[in-house]
């Protein structure tokens, strides 16, 4: 049905222009800090999809690319804590100047597993850009070196997030409305 994806939106929180505006500056600024360095690009998918197309572009320097998956147990809108590695890495990170892209920081419980994971790997260094970042869900002392936007406590989607594998292809950002997840009140 025509629209029905968008009636599920409660309200837009970032527009597509006001994306690519952020995701631009982002990613030049990135590429200045890692002037002579030539950064590996692992990208957690499949959420963060949208988000390394433009980010990449965005950075004109030499660098490269691969993913890496990951999936915590559970459905709904909130994360149960115990992530597992559903794709792993094409290539070697050994030496490298690892920079994880990720969607969203919620909990931090994902991106714990991941930075453990890599490090394991000996990489010269990692880094950490997220799109998004919710601080208030957050459990562990775990930050991103770099962030695209702040955003409250609420269950986005959109610009690859997802609910139930559906609206990663949204353009803007927007929060769910409670009734799609929750049933009726
Ligand atoms: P964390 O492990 O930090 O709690 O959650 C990270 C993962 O949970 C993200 O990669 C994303 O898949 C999912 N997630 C957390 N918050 C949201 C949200 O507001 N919307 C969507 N669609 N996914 C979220």
């Amino acid at each position: 049905m025509a629209g029905a994806m968008h009636d599920d939106v409660e309200e837009i929180l970032f527009t597509p222009e006001q994306i690519q505006a952020r995701v631009a500056e982002l990613g030049q600024q990135i590429a200045a800090d890692y002037a002579g360095r030539e950064p590996h690009l692992v990208t957690i998918v499949k959420g963060s999809i949208p988000f390394i197309a433009d980010l990449m572009r965005a950075m004109d320097i030499t660098l490269s690319l691969d993913l890496i998956g990951v999936a915590s147990y559970g459905a709904g809108t909130t994360s149960s804590g115990e992530v597992r590695l559903t794709k792993d890495l094409d290539d070697s990170i050994e030496g490298r100047h690892v920079l994880v892209v990720e969607d969203i920081i919620d909990t931090g419980l994902t991106l714990a597993y991941v930075l453990r994971n890599l490090r394991q790997r000996a990489p010269a260094s990692v880094r950490v850009v997220t799109f998004l970042d919710k601080p208030s869900g957050r459990g562990t002392a775990i930050e991103a070196d770099y962030v695209g936007f702040t955003i409250p406590d609420a269950f986005v989607i959109g610009y690859g997030l997802d609910w139930n594998q559906r609206y990663r292809n949204l353009p803007y950002v927007g929060i769910l409305k409670r009734d799609v997840y929750a049933g009726p009140l």
